[in-house]
């Protein structure tokens, strides 16, 4: 059978058979699964009208309409679905509760607390957990570890809520967006003395599409002015009506700050959670959660804090969280104090992992500690290839010999004191426009301080360290010095992203400009048996100069371009410049030069950017 070629260009046939490629893979990656050159494949689709270099990520749609030219069944296996096979692949799954509908006891509800900024959502998580602060207590201090759980009666039986309090920082938006998954009630924050506002309207759309029940606090009732029947009236036009109007939506007015009604708005959450979801989870089951939060401590290593969704963790166990694993070494609560066994809904923070998880890594427990690290390091070198499919931006292209010229690169390597910070610090320079000419990579990411390894890597691929809120270690200092590897520390993203912008700013190819120098005359033409052609002119305004570029307009139209001046005198003497109303005599290496004809000299000139 003949094989299908593409302007010419031959490319491997196939037989329909099915091909697996990861969302995001690249030509390389096509070719190497069919064993062919992954160059024909650039430029079978350069004939289709697409233009890709062989190692940058392309769309599904790329993937697909190539494999059908060769006759291959594209099949793009998204990262989730790579999850899920390579969990499947140890005999494990994650997301569903083991058993039978009698193995499900009732768990806490989860709560995250949303809405827009200065409503008062850090107050109210606050005034809550104060309120619960167990008497006695050291003076009451609790540890942020990034959710907590606080008790609450309901027709007399005692109950438990959870509520995530990750930090409210337009920055960790992504987070929290991941955090949504975790969360069985939103409580959307609104401010009596204002008003529906855009990110009250986003956070409530993020909660519908999650299909997560809303429970409405209108907050700061103590203030002058507060209209909570104005809230209830907007709210109704987002699909939130109350239940005082027929609808099925719980208000509560409270003042975060003066703890009013807290308890109500407590009540609600509960009353909220078992008419709609009645939450339920096997605890009998290895357990399964998902990390809300995590950093490397000085004493303790990694540290994660983990919500506990289904089954029981105990200290001891082997534990895998995306790209992390270890063994539960000690496990505490919100209250510093030691906790033993974990029940669905507990958050808790774990120590024992040997790297830091990510914010919003799913977290399971397996039988050994060999399976536990095989996942990991499955997932670490899977996340490795997507991070650096994902951190080559589109350079666009005028043609295929542009794929060859060499690209304006920077490469960073961030290094940061919590996951959270990292990932937020890394989609934000990502974002960085500064056109197509030049390229942001990320090539190493981390928790904990600038180490030696990172230090090496940046000198390998001619890299930047960026280390946010942490300092260099041991002899890393010393290492970056003698290998001329700049590490720049910040401890403001914003300040971060200023000076990342401005030097790639530095690094755009330069852009000239033309110049125009000044325009001469020719007023009569000599013949010299040494020299040759000789134009005798008159400069009409500014300068001209030797070996500046001319360009020869006759009757105003262009006949000659880029023509060197190569000699220039005034009288008999050889100059480098003439200026305006001065007479002069030069040599051109354009010889079809009549008298009459103007020279415009110029410069090329490189150009400031904005
Ligand atoms: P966030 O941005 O939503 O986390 O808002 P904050 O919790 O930081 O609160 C923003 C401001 O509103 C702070 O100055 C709080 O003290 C104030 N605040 C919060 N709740 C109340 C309240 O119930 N009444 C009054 N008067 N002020 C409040």
């Amino acid at each position: 059978m003949q094989a299908p070629s593409v302007g010419g260009i031959r490319l491997p046939r196939g037989n329909g058979e099915t091909i697996r490629l990861a969302r995001g893979a690249s030509l390389a990656d096509f070719a190497e699964k069919i064993d062919a050159n992954p160059s024909a494949l650039v430029q079978a689709l350069f004939h289709l009208g697409e233009m890709v270099t062989a190692t940058q990520s392309v769309s599904d749609e790329i993937l697909e309409l190539l494999g059908s030219e060769m006759n291959y069944n594209v099949q793009v296996v998204s990262p989730e679905d790579e999850d899920r096979e390579l969990l499947d692949s140890f005999d494990l799954t994650f997301g569903e509760d083991e058993g039978v509908e009698a193995d499900l006891e009732h768990r806490p509800p989860v709560v995250t607390v949303m809405g827009h900024v200065d409503y008062g959502k850090t107050r109210l998580l606050d005034t809550i957990r104060k309120a619960n602060v167990r008497e006695g207590e050291a003076g009451g201090i609790t540890q942020h570890i990034g959710a907590y759980q606080v008790p609450t009666v309901l027709e007399g039986n005692e109950r438990l809520i959870t509520f995530i309090d990750t930090p409210g920082h337009e920055a960790f938006t992504a987070m929290r967006a991941r955090g949504a998954k975790a969360t069985d009630i939103a409580i959307v924050v609104i401010a009596a003395d204002d008003g529906v506002m855009p990110q009250t309207v986003e956070a409530i759309n993020h909660a519908q599409a999650a299909d997560v029940p809303i429970v409405v606090a209108v907050n700061k009732i103590d203030v002058e002015g507060a209209n909570p029947e104005k809230i209830r009236q907007q709210l109704t036009e987002y699909g939130l009506v109350a239940e005082e109007y027929g609808g099925e939506t719980m208000f509560v007015e409270i003042s975060a700050k003066q703890n009013i009604n807290i308890d109500a708005l407590l009540v609600a959450v509960l009353l909220t959670a078992d008419a709609t979801l009645d939450p339920r989870a096997n605890p009998e089951q290895s357990a399964q959660g998902v990390a809300i939060e995590a950093h490397l401590d000085r004493g303790r290593g990694p540290v994660a804090t983990v919500l506990i969704q289904r089954g029981t963790l105990r200290v001891g166990d082997s534990i895998v969280a995306g790209d992390a694993y270890g063994r539960v070494r000690r496990m505490l609560d919100e209250n510093g104090d030691d906790v033993r066994e974990a029940f669905p809904s507990r958050p808790v923070q774990v120590v024992g992992f040997t790297s830091v998880p990510g914010a919003g890594d799913s977290l399971l427990v397996v039988d050994e500690d060999r399976i536990a690290r095989q996942i990991a390091d499955r997932r670490n070198a899977r996340k490795r290839n997507a991070l650096a499919a994902k951190s080559r931006k589109r350079i666009s292209l005028e043609d295929l010999d542009s794929v060859l010229k060499e690209t304006h690169q920077l490469n960073l390597i961030i290094k940061g004191d919590n996951s959270g910070t990292v990932e937020a610090l890394e989609e934000a320079l990502l974002g960085i426009d500064v056109g197509d000419e030049v390229e942001l990579r990320v090539i190493d990411r981390g928790v904990g301080g600038v180490t030696e390894t990172n230090v090496n890597l940046a000198s390998a691929s001619n890299a930047i360290i960026i280390g946010f809120n942490v300092r260099a270690e041991g002899k890393a200092t010393e290492l970056a010095n003698r290998e001329g590897v700049e590490v720049r520390y910040y401890s403001v993203i914003y300040r971060a992203i200023e000076e990342i912008e401005q030097a790639l700013k530095g690094m755009l190819k330069p852009v000239y400009e033309e110049v125009e120098l000044g325009r001469t005359e020719i007023r009569a033409l000599f013949k010299s048996s040494k020299i040759g052609l000789i134009a005798g002119c008159m400069v009409l305004s500014g300068v001209v100069r030797r070996n500046a570029k001319a360009r020869i307009l006759r009757d105003n139209m262009v006949v000659a371009e880029q023509t060197p001046i190569q000699s220039l005198r005034r009288e008999k003497d050889d100059v480098t410049e003439v200026r305006e109303g001065f007479e002069c005599g030069m040599t051109l290496s354009f010889n079809d030069i009549r008298e009459g004809d103007i020279i415009e000299t110029y410069e090329m000139r490189e150009k400031p950017r904005e």
